[in-house]
């Protein structure tokens, strides 16, 4: 049996230290459990990454203890992290993090302890009304935990009541709350009941991409990772939900990624519906879980009692075991992507993952990244295909107006006149309409019409917008706030002017033009309150609002059937977004927001405003063209040597001074230049990124391209 252990600390070491394994430890320590070990005079946590049976070093200390008898994190989920640390430049340390989450790490710690709150039967209702006039706290413990008869985690009650220890020891010595026993598993979900629904029969075309992902099942060290690339409402989760039924059947488990935000109850309740006589076997892991919901459903995957997780970005990172099939839907949304160290990409990370655990995998989309289709078109994917609508229900017709021809004396500055004849013919005919506009707020800037002042935010390099219910400007990327001024703060001139349409405009326009309307907006700004989300979709389902405003929260995945027109107030503001992906961007979006039109039998039809009505984006969108989009953006990307032509690094160098800022990324940028080869990649920049300055920090960026990404990320490495 081996006598020491090779231990990454959860701090950042960037670096593996080697300890020895107590005699009596001996049997539990693992490749991947989790263990305390002494760094200098502390003792810090760690994980297992191997074992050894000699050492030359002398004098090793012992680990201290371990935390679990069994491993923690599977050595598939190791070399998952291992890789990611080379691909992304990131420490292991930083990889390990994003696959432990901070709850079950927290718990470790013994920073939480898991205490369990139940009201007690000796509370009475009406005793809360006496409270209320004394201890309002008490009186908001008391009628949360009332609300929640089988209790709660003292952590999730404190945060949802904002109470502290202290009020919660009080309520517990006059005997209204009592500590609970048993941990019971929270349920996201309780209360509800799930009617099992009938799967329909395929269609020919769903039936052989189905038998493709069946093969793929059955072999999964032959089969390439599979694209399904199948316009909206062509039944691909009608795919991923037969599928996933296959593997159960055969014994193995599926993981579900969808974007955070189509991670809607509908999309849920799909799931939990046509799995209903199992419904306990399916977890759900979204940004929106309390600690103790997150902790329950982790170690519910982890025992195996969960056997379809379906999840966002990270949890592409649940601990299964015995994975027959992953499904990454929408696999071209860049929410899958994390912005913050280490910057992975889901969809990347979930196709190595299939490769290490051997298991078959499936990206689906309506408009898939250039990456993903090229990759079917050079071997390394199998293209499955779905070209119809079920039922062959037609795609809505989509009309493109020329916002500079528009005339301007008739309908309103921001819906045109064949916009509002096209609502008010829906009004009319009690069918439903969307309005997408990707801007919240309600002018994107204030500008002084005397002296050109515009009002900018004092950490970042963005304007202010406008929020004119609280009459306030705010800055969309740190959140600064002031008051909106009466006057300019230069000139002190009262001509103060707000440029750029935001959705609360629109909502302003609408409530002008059509009075008798049924109005709702969604976007951050009114989706705060936690069930918003949800009380607004099912009014709307159930025809309670004609209209319904909205950013890209509502452009995706949302299906219903009278819904017969969508308007896209604006198609050029991602168009100009400083990325060499936004005619990409642009074209998805415009896509998917259309995919909203025409659900049920009535033939749907989109209004697309726009200053640019050539541009190619805008224009295969409208003739529902992906392959000649594709044809189209992989010459451009081919004549720049863009991705995914090339590997493409980013690196971002950041300083609260401008200096340092610019001195560090010039002396970087020489260092790799010296360091690569010309002709091997190229180099891109130091120029100051498109946001130069951001939460008061200013920043610059450097790229480099070239065809073989290990040897790009070595590079970078070594000179880093
Ligand atoms: P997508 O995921 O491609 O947008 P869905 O799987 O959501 O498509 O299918 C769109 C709608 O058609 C859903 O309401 C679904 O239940 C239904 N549907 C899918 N496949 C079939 C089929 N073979 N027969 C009848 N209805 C189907
Ligand atoms: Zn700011």
């Amino acid at each position: 049996m081996e006598a020491y252990a090779r231990v990454i600390p959860d701090q950042n070491l960037d670096r593996a230290l080697d300890y020895e394994i107590p005699e009596p430890l001996r049997k539990s320590v693992h490749i991947g459990t989790r263990v305390r070990i002494p760094i200098r005079l502390r003792l810090v946590l760690g994980t297992v990454v191997a074992l050894l049976e000699e050492t030359s070093v002398k004098g090793l200390k012992p680990i201290a203890e371990v935390i679990d008898e069994t491993p923690t994190i599977s050595p598939n989920l190791l070399k998952l992290a291992r890789w990611m640390a080379d691909y992304y430049c990131c420490p292991v340390e930083a990889a390990i993090r994003c696959i432990l989450p901070q709850v079950i790490r927290n718990a470790e710690m013994g920073h939480q302890r898991r205490k369990w709150m139940r009201i007690s039967p000796e509370f009475n209702a009406s005793q809360l009304a006496e409270i209320e006039k004394k201890a309002p706290r008490q009186a908001e413990v008391l009628r949360v935990l009332a609300e929640n008869p089988d209790g709660l985690y003292l952590s999730d009650l404190l945060k949802k009541t904002g109470a502290t220890g202290p009020t919660v020891k009080a309520l517990e010595k006059r005997g209204l709350l009592m500590e609970g026993d048993a941990i019971k598993m929270r349920d996201p979900f309780v209360g509800q009941n799930f009617i099992q629904s009938t799967p329909p029969v395929l269609n020919d075309e769903q039936k052989v991409a189905l038998e493709r992902v069946r093969e793929a099942m059955r072999n999964p060290t032959e089969a390439k990772p599979l694209l399904l690339h199948g316009i909206t409402g062509s039944g691909k989760t009608e795919i991923y939900l037969h599928a996933i039924k296959d593997a159960l059947h055969a014994g193995k488990t599926a993981l579900v990624l969808v974007p955070e935000i189509s991670l809607t109850p509908q999309t849920v309740d799909r799931f939990k519906s046509r799995f209903a006589d199992v419904q306990t076997e399916i977890a759900v892991l979204h940004s929106h879980l309390s600690d103790g919901e997150r902790h329950d459903e982790w170690h519910r995957i982890r025992s195996g009692e969960a056997k379809i997780v379906i999840g966002a970005r990270s949890a592409v990172f649940a601990p299964m075991e015995n994975l027959g099939l992953i499904v990454v839907d929408e696999e071209h949304e860049s929410s899958y992507k994390q912005e913050e160290m280490p910057r992975y990409h889901a969809r990347d990370v979930a196709v190595v993952r299939a490769r290490n655990e051997k298991c078959a995998i499936l990206l689906g989309s309506a408009t898939p990244c250039l990456e993903s289709y090229r990759n079917t078109t050079i071997g390394k994917y199998e293209l499955l295909h779905l070209t119809e609508r079920i039922d062959s229900r037609k795609l809505p017709v989509i009309r493109i107006l020329d916002m500079r021809q528009m005339n301007r004396t008739k309908g309103d500055v921001i819906l045109s006149f064949p916009l509002c004849t096209a609502i008010e013919a829906r009004l009319t005919r009690r069918e439903q309409t969307i309005l997408f506009l990707n801007r919240r707020g309600y002018s994107s800037s204030m500008v002084c019409n005397k002296c050109g002042y515009v009002a900018e935010c004092p950490n970042c390099s963005v304007a202010l917008t406008y929020h004119r219910k609280d009459v306030r400007l705010v800055c969309h990327i740190c959140g600064h706030i002031v008051c909106a001024p009466n006057a300019c703060p230069s000139c002190h001139d009262a001509s103060i002017r707000y440029q750029g349409v935001g959705t609360q405009r629109v909502e302003d326009s609408v409530r002008r033009v059509f009075p008798h309307a049924r109005v709702e907006r969604m976007d951050a700004d009114t989706m705060n309150r936690k069930h918003a989300y949800t009380e607004v979709l099912g009014r709307f389902k159930k025809g309670e609002i004609d209209i319904l405003i909205g950013t890209q929260m509502i452009a995706k995945g949302l299906d219903f059937p009278n819904v017969t027109l969508v308007g896209i107030i604006n198609a050029d503001i991602s168009l100009h977004l400083p990325d060499f992906r936004a005619g990409e961007r642009t074209f998805q979006l415009l896509t998917q927001v259309a995919g909203r039109a025409g659900r049920g039998d009535v033939v749907g039809e989109v209004f697309v405003q726009t200053f640019t009505p050539v541009s190619p984006s805008i224009q295969f969108a409208r003739h529902h063209d992906y392959e000649g989009f594709f044809e189209q953006e992989m010459e451009f990307r081919k004549q720049f040597q863009y991705p995914p032509v090339t590997h493409m690094t980013l690196i971002t160098i950041r300083s609260t001074s401008r200096e340092r800022a610019e001195f560090s990324a010039d002396t970087l940028a020489r260092r790799l230049q010296e360091a690569i080869p010309k002709e091997t990649a190229i180099l891109g920049g130091p120029a100051p990124a498109p946001l130069e300055k951001a939460k008061t920090f200013y920043r610059y960026h450097l790229t480099l391209r070239g065809t073989g990404a290990a040897r790009l990320g070595r590079t970078v490495r070594d000179v880093l």
